[in-house]
């Protein structure tokens, strides 16, 4: 494992649990010699995390599209990637990044997170992916899949792949002994 790529809330949120935990999985990214991938921005939860690994020396990469225009980009960043397109981002991200994780966030994070999910169901990623659940942010979402799979559309061992805690040193723990789920996706074909 060279680097873990967050996926988090360009905004603060309303538990100030969260910017304290985006900081901590800063901090612990950097404890473990890693670096950090992430979307470039210092705001938010985004910019939390990026300050706690800077904090610790860990290398930081933010890959931004040409979008955003760097008006909201950190300024201390090790590396900026800047792509053309939103998809040539997430493209970046996935291809330097050697596991990932989702901090609480909105939609951009959810689909981030998704995204990485059903590239894993279907074999196009065998990455570890890891959901940091902040004071039960994503229980409903989590009570979600479970119904998925209860209601035949994903299957019991893509579900279970998914690494869920709220310590972020047990997450990248779990990430160094993750073996990819090689199974057919389909159910009920
Ligand atoms: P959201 O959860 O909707 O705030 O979106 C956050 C996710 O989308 C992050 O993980 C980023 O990769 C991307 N994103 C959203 N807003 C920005 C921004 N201002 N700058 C860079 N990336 C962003």
């Amino acid at each position: 494992m060279k680097n873990i790529c967050v996926f988090c809330g360009s905004s603060p949120g309303a538990d100030p649990a969260y910017l304290q935990m985006a900081n901590k999985l800063g901090r612990e990214i950097a404890a473990r010699g890693l670096g950090l991938v992430y979307g470039s921005s210092n705001l938010g939860l985004m910019g939390e995390v990026a300050k706690g690994a800077l904090l610790g020396s860990a290398p930081v990469v933010g890959v931004l599209p040409k979008v955003f225009d760097g008006r909201v980009q950190h300024p201390d960043l090790t590396e900026l990637i800047v792509t053309d397109t939103m998809h040539q981002r997430k493209a970046k991200m996935f291809e330097i990044s050697d596991g990932f994780i989702a901090l609480p966030g909105g939609f951009g994070t959810f689909e981030e997170l998704l995204e990485i999910l059903t590239w894993s169901q279907i074999g196009y990623s065998s990455k570890p992916c890891g959901i940091l659940n902040v004071n039960g942010y994503y229980d409903e979402l989590l009570k979600f899949f479970d119904r998925s799979v209860e209601m035949r559309f994903v299957k019991q061992e893509h579900r279970d792949a998914i690494i869920v805690d709220t310590d972020p040193k047990k997450i990248l723990d779990k990430f160094e002994k993750y073996k990819p789920v090689i199974i057919d996706k389909w159910i009920d074909k």
